[in-house]
């Protein structure tokens, strides 16, 4: 078989076929380096959710319902194994797609064929439970698919999760309906041609490009759907909660954060300082866990704000396939958005560095050379909303009770960083926080497709990845069973 990685993909993926879209519209592809149109994609509609939805039902009610795990599992690790036969042309076609390095792209791909791997192999460990209960009486707990779950996604990271959401929920039993971000569904279409060739029956997967507010608010309150598992921005979450309410159907959101990294004086600085910039820069900053707020003890603070500004000067955010440390922005949009965070910042705040743009990039790419501040107060608009571009904030500290008044001091709480020696003080604040997840001198937010991840506040709630997801997949029956 051969797999299709072009840019002009123009048909919807329902019931195992590419199908022409309700009203046979398309949506521009753009290359974010160069601004240029590169190819079109369908742009579904709420008929074509509808036709998703019951191409979800029939495959449930048919082929994959009647699959034992042990059977899923086995589908899941063949489609890993063919995304990591694939990796390289799925990372250019992203790297393309998107604007992400291709070295980027690259750990994206691999990624997905791990998450694959591990659903795969997890399918058939989730088991129920017996419960004592009255003399003469079993009790036991079946987990059972939810059904039909909806799975829509941003651009930033379009591989990894697509991999974390329906590699779960597919290992659960379930069937999905996958909406892309409009801005990145190459990739998925290129999967959905990986499943077949894996052996996923007809109508397991279902894509269905276009807008969020046809296609995606069409899936997110479908009467037929099961579960709604969401990952972008609070304001679309809150949409997507409401929506699913009117079905009172669980869901699961992903949200935004402002993830602190808390330096003390006692720490590995050199480790410190190479991880925090690469955490925040990844992605050009468009990540949701990025390392956008450094807390700094006062006694070092002067040595961090130099040697981060050395760092900085020697950024590059160039053209994706030349790999530099950051590529373009995903889309003109996204670039306003953060350039007028960047000029708030230079009205307000002291700027500690900044990098430069790679000479000859196009001029219609959309580049933001990466900036760093310094000496921010906590409660300044860059030091508290999420900006998702490079654009990182220094903010000192005296004392550990300080440092952690700070880090709980926005509506966020997704990922948080500490960087310290002394083991004592690391629980401490681990436990302090208010976060999803900690990291204790190292940051591998994103990655580690075995780790739980999912925030608190405006970050979210639910747990995605790891085994954790395979519950929020998955939903429990008691039985009862008297038998004297
Ligand atoms: P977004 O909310 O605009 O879009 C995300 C997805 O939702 C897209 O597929 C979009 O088409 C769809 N959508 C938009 N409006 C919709 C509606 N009314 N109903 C249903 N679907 C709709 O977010 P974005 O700008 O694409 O992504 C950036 C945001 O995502 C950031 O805030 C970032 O922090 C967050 N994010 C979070 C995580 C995480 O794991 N917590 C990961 C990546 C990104």
């Amino acid at each position: 078989m051969t797999i299709h990685f072009g840019f002009e993909r123009t048909k919807l993926f329902i019931g195992g076929q590419w199908q022409d879209g309700a009203k046979g519209e398309t949506i521009d592809v753009e290359d974010p380096s160069t601004g240029e149109r590169i190819g079109r994609i369908a742009r579904g509609t709420a008929a074509d959710v509808d036709a998703a939805v019951s191409a979800a039902e029939a495959a449930l009610a048919g082929d994959w319902g009647r699959k034992t795990a042990t059977e899923r599992g086995r589908i899941l690790a063949r489609l890993g194994t063919l995304v990591e036969a694939n990796a390289e042309r799925l990372a250019e076609l992203e790297s393309r797609d998107v604007g992400k390095p291709l070295d980027q792209a690259r750990n994206d791909a691999k990624a997905l064929a791990r998450y694959f791997e591990f659903y795969g192999a997890s399918a058939d460990k989730v088991t129920g439970e017996t419960i004592p209960y009255q003399a003469g009486t079993t009790v036991m707990t079946l987990r059972e698919p939810h059904g039909v779950t909806a799975h829509i996604i941003p651009w930033n990271y379009p591989m990894q999760i697509l991999g974390r959401s329906v590699g779960a929920a597919l290992a659960m039993g379930n069937a999905c309906v996958l909406k892309p971000a409009e801005d990145a569904s190459l990739s998925a279409l290129a999967i959905a041609e990986l499943s077949l060739e894996a052996g996923l029956p007809a109508g397991a997967l279902n894509i269905v490009t276009g807008y969020g507010h046809d296609v995606g608010s069409a899936l997110s309150g479908h009467a037929r759907v099961h579960h709604v598992s969401f990952t972008g921005s609070v304001g679309t979450g809150q949409r997507i909660q409401e929506a699913a309410s009117a079905n009172v159907v669980p869901v699961t959101l992903e949200l935004g954060g402002k993830s602190p990294h808390i330096v003390f004086d006692d720490c590995d600085l050199e480790a410190a300082l190479t991880t925090l910039v690469g955490a925040c820069i990844q992605a050009a900053g468009q990540t949701c866990s990025a390392a956008s707020r450094v807390l700094v003890q006062r006694g070092i603070y002067d040595e961090v704000k130099r040697r981060m500004a050395e760092i900085y000067s020697g950024l590059v955010a160039g053209p994706a396939r030349d790999c530099h440390a950051l590529g373009p922005l995903v889309s003109a949009r996204q670039k306003t958005l953060v350039t007028a965070f960047i000029e708030e910042g230079r009205r307000d705040l002291a700027i500690a560095a900044e990098g430069t743009i790679a000479e000859g990039a196009p001029s219609g790419g959309h580049y933001v050379a990466p900036i760093l501040f310094a000496d921010v107060a906590p409660d300044h608009r860059l030091a508290r909303e999420e900006i998702f571009g490079p654009v990182q904030v220094l903010i000192p500290f005296e004392d550990e009770a300080e440092a952690v008044r700070i880090a709980n001091g926005t509506e966020y709480g997704l990922v948080a960083g500490v960087w310290t020696e002394n083991g004592a003080r690391q629980m401490r604040i681990a436990r302090a926080l208010h976060c999803g997840q900690v990291f204790i001198n190292n940051y591998g937010a994103g990655g580690g497709v075995e780790l739980p991840f999912g925030g608190v506040g405006k970050s979210g709630h639910g747990r995605e990845k790891g085994f954790e997801a395979l519950y929020g997949f998955s939903r429990l029956k008691t039985v009862s069973i008297k038998h004297g």
